[in-house]
């Protein structure tokens, strides 16, 4: 697939923290756009993407100077009150794009010189392991959560063709675990997995979020709706799975193997 990059020159990075990320005084967008193009990620009706003539998964913005604009950004939050950053909320702060561009490894060398008071890294990328200096200066006030919708391949196929292998970002976990970084493996959205998806998670993690389509949407389920995914799960047989209550699927495995402080749910495993 073709990939548009562009360079764009923001006055702004720091968003105010609002609905879903309320608890956070800020989000950070690297880049806008991402070239995962997750089937159900929903950013691709929200305006940054309406207004394009591209499709949502093939183009991505840069942007530039980044690390001058947070520094400045930062500086003056700060002197305002606490500042919690969540990133990234409509993209992937370690998309391809990043090997080349390394804008988040700049934000983040803007925040260790000057760190907030708590950073949410959330990704699927391995990348992230190549900032494994820079993330533990930030010591305790970072955590880095990997996206692992789903222990099956055949099915991070079916639903995000771009995005890294399941393999890779178990792998990740177990580094950055290793390494001594804060970390959550987050099943969201819940995608079909396999009965043993939970025991594989144990022996990496003591943190796991679930969320889904219809608690994490925003919209109850409706604009996930809007993206016709119920016909993936119908090709594949897998129709139980679209469903409010199909995230008990898996949490229920999981409760059995971790305890009630390492589950959390929806929006609760996302705040700071
Ligand atoms: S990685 Fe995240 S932001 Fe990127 S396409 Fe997938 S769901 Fe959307």
């Amino acid at each position: 697939m073709k990939i548009e990059s562009n360079y764009t020159s923001p006055k702004t990075l720091l968003n105010k923290g609002t609905g879903y990320l309320s608890g956070y005084s800020h989000s950070l967008n690297p880049y806008t756009g991402c070239t995962y193009g997750c089937s159900y990620c929903y950013v691709r009706q929200m305006p940054v993407s309406l207004f394009r003539k591209e499709e949502w998964g093939t183009w991505v913005d840069v942007k530039q100077e980044a690390a001058a604009i947070l520094q400045k950004e930062l500086h003056k939050a700060k002197a305002k009150g606490p500042v919690s950053i969540f990133m990234s909320s409509s993209t992937d702060p370690y998309q391809p794009v990043e090997h080349k561009e390394e804008v988040t490894r700049s934000l983040l060398e803007v925040m260790v010189q000057d760190p907030p008071d708590f950073l949410f890294v959330q990704t699927r990328s391995p990348l992230v392991r190549r900032d494994i200096d820079l993330l533990l200066r930030l010591e305790d006030k970072v955590r880095v959560s990997i996206t692992v919708e789903t222990d099956r391949e055949d099915i991070r196929q079916k639903f995000t063709p771009s995005a890294p292998s399941i393999a890779a970002r178990l792998k990740t976990l177990q580094l950055l675990r290793e390494a001594g970084i804060p970390i959550q493996a987050t099943i969201a959205p819940v995608l079909p997995s396999s009965p043993t998806f939970p025991a594989t998670l144990r022996a990496l993690v003591d943190r796991v979020c679930v969320d889904d389509y219809f608690m994490g949407d925003g919209s109850g389920g409706k604009r996930t709706r809007r993206l016709g995914i119920y016909s993936l799960y119908e090709e594949l047989q897998l129709e139980d799975w679209y469903d409010p209550a199909a995230y008990r699927l898996v949490y229920e495995g999981l409760q059995q193997v971790f305890s009630e402080e390492e589950l959390f749910l929806s929006q609760k495993g996302f705040e700071p």
